[in-house]
């Protein structure tokens, strides 16, 4: 499902800030729309259409640099909790 097809099923605005997303912004500009993937692992690849949604390029990198921060917080907290035994 292309940039395209999203914005005339979901409409124009971010699905995590809800704000408006500039689809003349160049791509990977931060107000423009990228294609965010909501499906896990999982699910097959039949339904992950399903779960694109489209968010700014900001609100996505956004996200994904909280969810590596939060990943590597946790492998940290694991490796103590392993090192105290
Ligand atoms: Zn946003």
């Amino acid at each position: 499902m292309s940039v395209k097809a999203l914005r005339a099923t979901f409409g124009p605005l971010c699905h995590w800030c809800g704000l408006p997303m500039d689809f003349l912004e160049p791509f990977g500009r931060p107000q423009s729309a990228t294609i965010e993937h909501l499906n896990d692992a999982t699910l097959g690849s039949v339904r992950k259409q399903a779960h694109r949604r489209l968010a700014h390029a900001a609100c996505n990198q956004a996200r994904n640099e909280f969810r590596l921060q939060a990943e590597r917080q946790f492998q940290a907290w694991i490796a103590e909790r392993v090192a105290r035994g």
